[in-house]
């Protein structure tokens, strides 16, 4: 059994490569840290884990997750907060959904103290890789597979967790042209929607490559029986402020992940008073919405951004534009308090900082 007191062996690497990195200069998840975490499951149970330098690993020809993708994977940064203390992000909320990704997947479950713990010690090990310019943070990658060397198809009885680290820059996406995809789905009801799979952003490139031929950065994915509702964009919740309420898609459908910046988002709306609805949303209310002036902003959020803009949606042969990106206060105003919150700003009254 592992338990949060778990002894963790660390082997250092013999020479850090971080003289060799630009931090100035970081592409997205291209750089990564001097050391791994590693934790394999077999006989029924966690064996130790260890951090180790960062390196390639073997795999059988045969390792189940190769040919049936029984893989799970979280993503979630740490930051250089301005005391110099450093603060992972409502890790315990990764814990839960990496738990609730592991089981739908029928694979071993990590208690979400032993994650955290995990997490933490890796973040500990490399705490020099945390870049400290602002908006910049270390993303942090933990994942699961299948390890069994055998092509029958059933759950694997041995797997390998680990966790790796990227220090990366800030992100500056340009304002999003997304289009609503009505053929294509991402998930079904029933589905592993919900869960955080590898299979799940496979499926996704096809449409969006197509997506991306016609000019858009992304889709908005709607319901896989009538494509009548709006689920998510690329790999992002959706937020929409129309008549100064903020809505968003209820989660309740199993065909969402659940966003822990969606619902920081939602958290922080609620707080000072705004009006929040998680529902259903149907392609025609935004669409009316925007032809009559109503729909004030539009924003996928998530890890990678927290909020990226969007700036066109395209619906049946129309290209219809958001309002302007300076006029939009409510998703700047968020944006500028999460930042704040984890750098020690702003007061960490929800306990997010772990
Ligand atoms: N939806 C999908 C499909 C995603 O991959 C992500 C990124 N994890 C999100 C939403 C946003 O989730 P989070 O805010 O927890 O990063």
């Amino acid at each position: 059994m592992v338990t949060d007191n778990l002894e963790i062996q660390v082997k250092p690497v013999a020479e850090s490569r971080i003289n060799q990195v630009d931090f100035d200069n970081l592409p997205f998840g291209r750089v990564f840290s001097d050391h791994m975490l590693v934790m394999d499951y077999k006989d029924g149970e966690w064996q130790a884990p260890e951090i180790v330098p960062f390196e390639p690993i073997k795999l059988h020809p045969a390792s189940s997750v190769i040919h049936y993708g029984q893989s799970i994977f979280e993503g979630m940064k740490a930051y250089r907060m301005e005391n110099g203390d450093v603060a992972v992000f409502r890790a315990y909320d990764n814990a839960k959904r990496f738990k609730e990704s592991a089981m739908r997947l029928c694979m071993p479950e990590i208690p979400e103290e032993v994650f955290v713990k995990l997490v933490n010690e890796l973040v500990k090990t490399d705490k020099q890789w945390i870049p400290s310019s602002a908006d910049s943070a270390l993303y942090i990658r933990p994942y699961l597979f299948a390890t069994d060397e055998f092509i029958g198809i059933k759950p694997s009885d041995t797997y390998k967790f680990m966790i790796f680290t990227c220090p990366v820059g800030q992100y500056y996406p340009e304002p999003l042209r997304v289009k609503i995809e009505e053929y294509y789905t991402r998930a079904v009801q029933g589905g592993v929607g919900r869960a955080k799979t590898a299979g799940n952003y496979a499926a996704s490139l096809y449409p969006a490559r197509l997506a991306q031929k016609e000019g858009y950065h992304q889709l908005i994915w709607t319901d896989a029986i009538e494509h009548k509702y709006i689920e998510e964009s690329g790999t992002m919740n959706i937020v929409f402020v129309i008549d100064n309420k903020i809505i968003s898609p209820s989660e309740e459908a199993d065909t969402i992940l659940r966003g822990i910046t969606k619902r920081s988002v939602l958290d922080l709306a609620n707080d000072w008073g705004y009006e929040v609805e998680e529902r259903r949303v149907s392609v025609e209310e935004i669409i009316t919405a925007i032809k009559e002036g109503r729909l004030q902003e539009a924003f996928g959020a998530g890890t990678a951004a927290t909020i990226a803009h969007i700036d066109v949606i395209h619906h049946q042969g129309t290209d219809y534009k958001l309002p302007e990106i300076e006029g939009r206060e409510f998703s700047k105003r968020v944006y500028n308090e999460l930042n704040a919150i984890k750098s020690g700003k702003s007061e960490d009254k929800f306990n997010w900082i772990v």
